[in-house]
C-alpha cells in the first residue's frame, strides 16, 4: 500500500515554512498532496487559482508532489485522496495547542488517519502567512518569505 500524505491549509501565501515542511515529510511517503482548504472564510485576500499557480510553480515538476483544493472535512478529502497521513507544522505551543485539538477531533472521526507533526527549523519559526500578507498590503518585501518562484 502506498504512503499518501495530506498537507491541508490555506496557503495564502505558501511560504518558506510551509515548503520546509513539504521538502522534510517528503522521504516518508510515497506521495503528498498539498491540499488548499477552500471553505474557510479567513483568506480572500488570494484567489484560490492563484495560490494553486504558486504551489504548482514550486513543485510542478516533483512526481511526487499533487496539488489540490478540496471543500468540507479534511478527514473525508483523504479518504477520497486513499491517503492515511495529515501532516501538520508546529511552531510553537500556541500551534500545539490548536492543533492538538483538531489532530484528536480528526482521529475520532476516522481511526485510520494519523496526525504527523514536524517542528519548524527555529529561522523559520517567526514566519506566517498572515504576517506576510500584512506586509504585502503596506507595500513591504517578502520576497524572502516565500519560496523563489512565487512572485510577490
Ligand atoms: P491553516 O489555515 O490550516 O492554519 P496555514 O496555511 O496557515 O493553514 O498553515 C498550514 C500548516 O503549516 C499549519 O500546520 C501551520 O502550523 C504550518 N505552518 C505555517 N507556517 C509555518 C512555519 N513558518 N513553519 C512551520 N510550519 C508552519
Amino acid at each position: 500500500m502506498s504512503k499518501i500524505a495530506i498537507f491541508p491549509g490555506s496557503f495564502a501565501p505558501f511560504s518558506v515554512g510551509h515548503q520546509s515542511i513539504v521538502d522534510r515529510t517528503l522521504p516518508l511517503f510515497d506521495k503528498i498532496v498539498i491540499a488548499i482548504g477552500i471553505n474557510s472564510e479567513k483568506n480572500q485576500y488570494f484567489s484560490i487559482e492563484e495560490r494553486l499557480e504558486w504551489i504548482k510553480a514550486v513543485y510542478g515538476k516533483n512526481s511526487k508532489i499533487e496539488v489540490k483544493r478540496y471543500e468540507g472535512l479534511t478527514v473525508d478529502f483523504c479518504k477520497k485522496e486513499k491517503a492515511n497521513y495529515i501532516l501538520r507544522g508546529l511552531r510553537d505551543s500556541h500551534d500545539f495547542k490548536f492543533e492538538k485539538n483538531i489532530a484528536q477531533m480528526n482521529k475520532e472521526l476516522n481511526t485510520s488517519i494519523e496526525t504527523i507533526f514536524i517542528i519548524t527549523p527555529p529561522e523559520l519559526s517567526h514566519i506566517s502567512s498572515s504576517i506576510i500578507r500584512d506586509i504585502i498590503k503596506n507595500g513591504g518585501d517578502v520576497k524572502k518569505f516565500v519560496p523563489k518562484e512565487i512572485d510577490l
